[in-house]
């Protein structure tokens, strides 16, 4: 099983030797890691467009590693995937930001949270009872959560998926359509999932101002999006340029690292503060 492991991860994120060791001895210390308060929920603004004000902050989990450093969700999120530790993970990233949320609720600041779900934890029933004895107790209104889901193959087809999606979104949690435009069957997730709010991959946005294939892309991912009433979201903007050019294409929100980096906890309520003044 081990060797099977390493042959998927190989072929997953074609790296070398040194990763993969690292990598696997990683997961083993996740647990560990959790109880040490070494995984960390960064949040990163959403900006509405129409308002120019923060409307929401997405959830990045980072693992503040006492001899690596910060690792970067990219590092370990693959591999909590195929190890079975992102149900474990996810979870606990979701009672940092059921408990942040209140926070920032308490200190007088309207925003919506996004939570990051890999598409894996949809058929998962143990995933789903364990959210919703977190939701249960959750400390802020339900309809302040986001659950963002990527496109994947295994979604479209899986019954389950779809179902889970449903008993969240009844829950009063949005659903966001992240990374769109990358996978697949992209035209049969809009008609079946429960869907609030499309994401537009970084890859299409990040230089639709000098590109006009992109900005086409973008021009009618838009329109699709407001056809089937979704708030449009696109990220990955770096440059004012883009941000100029989302806004006269009537996208709803931004993110990006022009508008802001992810911030941590600390760091949000002094950028919100800074946003309200006159
Ligand atoms: P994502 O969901 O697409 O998140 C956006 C990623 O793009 C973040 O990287 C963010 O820091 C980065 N980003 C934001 N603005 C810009 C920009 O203007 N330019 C560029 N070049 N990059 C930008 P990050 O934090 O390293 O996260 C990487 C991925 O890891 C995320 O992609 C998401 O798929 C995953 N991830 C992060 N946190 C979680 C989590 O709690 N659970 C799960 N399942 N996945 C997570
Ligand atoms: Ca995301
Ligand atoms: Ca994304
Ligand atoms: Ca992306």
């Amino acid at each position: 099983a081990q060797a099977e492991a390493e042959g998927v991860f190989w072929r997953a994120a074609s790296i070398n030797r040194d990763q993969l060791e690292r990598s696997v001895s990683l997961m083993g210390e996740l647990d560990a890691a959790i109880a040490a308060g070494q995984i960390e929920v960064h949040y990163q603004p959403k900006l509405a467009l129409s308002s120019n004000r923060i409307a929401s902050v997405e959830a990045l989990v980072r693992w503040r590693h006492p001899q690596r450093g910060m690792v970067p969700p990219d590092a370990f999120i693959p591999l909590a995937e195929q190890s079975d530790r992102i149900g474990t993970l996810t979870l606990h990233v979701l009672g940092i930001v059921l408990r942040d949320a209140a926070r920032w609720r308490d200190a007088g600041h309207r925003l919506t949270a996004a939570v990051n779900i890999s598409a894996k934890l949809l058929t998962s029933p143990a995933f789903t009872s364990a959210a919703d004895a977190l939701l249960d107790d959750a400390p802020v209104a339900l309809d302040a959560l986001i659950f963002e889901v990527t496109e994947s193959a295994a979604m479209a087809d899986a019954d389950a998926a779809v179902a889970t999606l449903h008993h969240f979104r009844a829950r009063g949690i949005a659903i966001s359509m992240d990374d769109y435009g990358t996978g697949q069957s992209t035209l049969s997730y809009l008609q079946r999932l429960p869907l609030s709010e499309l994401k537009i991959d970084r890859r299409f946005v990040q230089f639709a101002h000098e590109r006009d294939a992109d900005a086409a892309l973008v021009r009618s991912t838009i329109e699709l999006a407001h056809a089937l009433r979704l708030t449009v979201v696109a990220e990955g903007i770096e440059e004012a340029e883009t941000l100029a050019l989302l806004t006269t294409l009537r996208c709803d929100y931004a993110q990006g690292y022009f508008i802001s980096r992810p911030l941590a906890y600390d760091q949000l309520i002094v950028r919100l503060a800074d946003a309200d003044e006159p």
